[in-house]
């Protein structure tokens, strides 16, 4: 559903008699984006977003189904909601969850009256009057031309907005339920990214993420990836491009020379490897090689000086043993990753995984120790960069206050966070931070040196120039 539509356009500003919705979100990126839509077409519909469920006549709970742990923690938590529902709160389940468990979830949560999948979110208002009078409804089908052009997302305040340019996934990872619940892969035409990326721009964010299941396989049919990175990075205002998550087989030249010439594209990837063993690889169905994978970081890191990278791994796969594994901690020592998401293997009904012979099970205890050789490992590679880092200097994006009250929480453009001593009266400026500390994954830092008796300045960075220097692209094994 792309052009030819009107934007929907919000209404006058919140009052207390509108209606009020509270969404909670689990999981992903992509799922943290599509609770923005739902809030943006509830808001064409003269909702207001509330920030407790208490008293909210609409409950939803945009689940994740990735994990047996994430959908047992959102049933329990349906359970705990019950309290927070008036005689007439709709509760709603959407996301990934609710598409895999369908009508199953109105029989086992007999107070959730909505159940809708990914495709279904323009249904929702409609869904939601009906369920106000009593209907209860499952919208769980696919459409594979939805991509919700109309439909301006309600964004959480903060400094950087997340753009969903692809939803859904043609590869068939033997353990992922997502091609299953977001079904096959579409992107969204690229000026109607850009549009959006322009809108951004011009109520002040300055940085984006474009987000896809596999987001460099990106084509609307006539650009790539490496356009839509060019195109991005080209729009005024926008002085940081981050993506998340690509796949290793769809780093093309092109998007590496893209990526290398276009300077708003920070120099930081979350490249996920899953695993460093070339059989487990072809068991997960993952199509690259531990060479190949090394390869592809190799390139990155060519294509674009001073990258960091971060990934993703599973231990504990079916069959995986104890080389596999050992083939797993060496490729993360020899990716040099700056951090990594870590899993224990979690068989989700209907992947080709929980096929896979009861023999070849790991052990939960054999599983649990690999996690913990495996995040030793990383923290070991983690720190070791980082304590390398301190005394450097770097352009750092002011985001948020930090926990700690006298702080606030920056990044730098290769995605390390920095805690700066400020007030947040800096939050959206881009300034120049020396790293003067580390816990071994975050930083504390100064923006100028202190003289004495004077309080650190904080002096806005200089904006990169526009093209960085197209590099040689060497692979490097
Ligand atoms: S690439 Fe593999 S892991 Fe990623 S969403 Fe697609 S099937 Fe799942």
């Amino acid at each position: 559903m792309t052009g030819g539509k009107p934007v929907v356009t919000f209404g006058p500003m919140p009052s207390a008699t509108r209606p009020s919705v509270y969404i909670e979100t689990y999981g992903c990126q992509m799922n943290a984006s599509d609770s923005e839509l739902m809030l943006g077409a509830l808001a064409a519909s003269g909702y207001r977003a509330v920030a407790q469920p208490d008293g909210a006549d609409v409950i939803l709970v945009n689940t994740c189904a990735i994990r047996d742990h994430a959908e047992q923690r959102v049933l329990g938590r349906l359970g705990e909601l019950k309290r927070h529902m008036g005689r007439d709160t709709v509760l709603g389940v959407t996301g990934c969850m609710a598409q895999r468990l369908g009508s199953a979830l109105l029989e086992r949560a007999p107070h959730v009256s909505l159940v809708i999948g990914p495709d279904g979110y323009r249904g929702l208002p409609a869904l939601v009057d009906q369920a106000r009078t009593g209907t209860r409804s499952v919208s769980a089908g696919f459409d594979p031309a939805e991509h919700y052009e109309d439909i301006r997302p309600r964004r959480a305040a903060g400094v950087k907005a997340w753009i969903p340019v692809q939803r859904g996934c043609d590869y068939r990872c033997t353990y992922c339920i997502v091609p299953t619940t977001r079904g096959p892969e579409r992107s969204r035409r690229l000026p109607d990214v850009v549009r959006e990326v322009q809108e951004i721009a011009g109520q002040g964010m300055t940085e984006i993420v474009l987000l896809g299941q596999t987001v460099n396989s990106y084509h609307d049919g006539t650009h790539d990836f490496a356009d839509l990175l060019r195109a991005a990075g080209a729009v005024p205002g926008i002085r940081r491009v981050r993506f998340t998550s690509p796949h290793p087989n769809d780093f093309s030249d092109r998007v590496l020379d893209a990526m290398a010439a276009t300077a708003a594209v920070c120099e930081h990837v979350h490249l996920p490897m899953q695993s460093g063993s070339t059989r487990t690889l072809r068991r997960m169905l993952r199509r690259y090689s531990r060479e190949e994978y090394l390869a592809c970081a190799g390139r990155l890191r060519a294509a674009v000086p001073g990258l960091a990278l971060t990934t993703d791994v599973i231990v504990g796969f079916p069959g995986e043993t104890a080389d596999d594994f050992a083939e797993t901690l060496s490729a993360v020592e020899a990716a040099g990753f700056d951090d990594a998401y870590t899993f224990r293997f979690s068989p989700r009904p209907g992947t080709a995984a929980t096929r896979m012979p009861e023999s070849e099970m790991v052990p939960d205890d054999v599983a649990q120790d690999r996690l913990h050789r495996l995040i030793e490992t990383v923290r070991r590679g983690a720190r070791g960069r980082n304590l390398a880092l301190l005394g450097t200097s770097h352009e750092v994006l002011v985001e948020k206050a930090a926990r700690r009250g006298d702080a606030v929480q920056a990044r730098t453009r290769d995605f390390k966070t920095v805690l700066l001593p400020a007030s947040e009266a800096v939050i959206g400026g881009y300034y120049t931070a020396t790293l003067t500390g580390t816990t071994g994954s975050t930083f504390t830092g100064t923006v100028a040196p202190a003289s004495e008796g004077r309080a650190p300045r904080f002096v806005p960075a200089v904006p990169l120039a526009r093209s960085r220097a197209p590099l040689p692209l060497a692979a490097a094994g």
